[in-house]
């Protein structure tokens, strides 16, 4: 399943290409995907402004100008292809390859910009757990995205925030990150990662970073430091391969060549001076990557 740096790639492949177009003509192909698309779905979309392209955790939001907001979700294995008169492109680099088997195109966008140039925008999806929703209001208001934690890009999440979220909670450490509701579209990957980088266990009890005491203070600092860093460094990875991602074939995924710890199984930990070595463990049915020297 992308996670949330490889949707915010593809989400800035897609901007410059969405932003200020008008839809022309939308062909859904398929009556649904996870769930039924819309009622009057290409109708109300055809002849609308895209004002803007959001991202909330792993919903990107497509702003339509007088409304409403179509939300989409790639699922597992959705992407979204650019084709222009000679060029064809899929933006974002993800850890398993994009499908470009035509049979799975299911939602073609026919698009004019502002100075127009036609273009169109495919969403394939061929296990077809992706989605597209309307928003009527505010896309924030929607049932999908209502209940959604703190976003773990910026600033907002520092030591105290995060220690706030986990004061109490009795779980273990990696399955508290990776409740949505309080922190968003924190995945599987991203919270080994950030674990290993601030050198904590993901089996302690979440709630012993939230103490009063110097120490619990000093590792919620240095995990929300992890976290956000962790998924700065992956965006800006998508976002400098994409620069040289044109007529590429979607090779396989970017970021897995710098992860420290996901899918290493066996291999020596990275943490300098560390003689330990990365171990999986299965956490409520995920893999969970770590090592038991270094993290504690
Ligand atoms: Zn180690």
């Amino acid at each position: 399943m992308p996670e949330l740096p490889e949707v915010e790639t593809v989400r800035r492949g897609l901007q410059p290409v969405l932003e200020g177009a008008r839809i022309v003509r939308v062909e859904a192909r398929r009556p649904d995907l996870r769930f039924p698309f819309p009622a009057k779905f290409a109708q109300r979309l055809t002849g609308k402004t895209i004002t803007a392209l959001g991202r909330r955790a792993k919903y990107l939001t497509m702003h339509l100008d007088g409304g409403p907001v179509l939300i989409c979700h790639l699922g597992m294995s959705g992407s979204f292809r650019i084709e222009t008169a000679d060029d064809s492109e899929t933006p974002g680099k993800f850890h398993h390859e994009r499908s470009k088997d035509a049979k799975h195109d299911h939602v073609v966008f026919h698009l004019v910009s502002p100075a127009a140039i036609q273009s169109r925008v495919v969403f394939n999806d061929p296990r077809r757990f992706g989605f597209m929703l309307f928003a009527e209001g505010l896309a924030d208001a929607h049932p999908m995205l209502a209940g959604l934690g703190i976003e773990p890009t910026g600033n907002a999440l520092d030591g105290a925030l995060l220690a706030s979220l986990l004061k109490g909670r009795r779980s273990p450490l990696k399955a508290a990150l990776l409740d949505q509701k309080l922190i968003a579209g924190l995945g599987n990957i991203y919270v080994s990662e950030a674990l290993w980088r601030a050198g904590l266990s993901p089996m302690r009890e979440a709630g012993t970073i939230a103490g009063a005491g110097k120490k619990a203070k000093e590792q919620s600092e240095r995990l929300a430091e992890a976290i956000r860093s962790v998924i700065a460094d992956a965006i800006a990875a998508g976002g400098s391969s994409l620069r040289d991602y044109v007529h590429t074939d979607g090779s396989l995924g970017y970021f897995q060549h710098s992860f420290a710890v996901y899918d290493r199984e066996g291999e020596p930990c990275p943490t300098p001076g560390c003689r330990g070595h990365i171990e999986r463990v299965v956490q409520s049915g995920r893999s969970t990557f770590y090592c038991r020297t270094c993290q504690r």
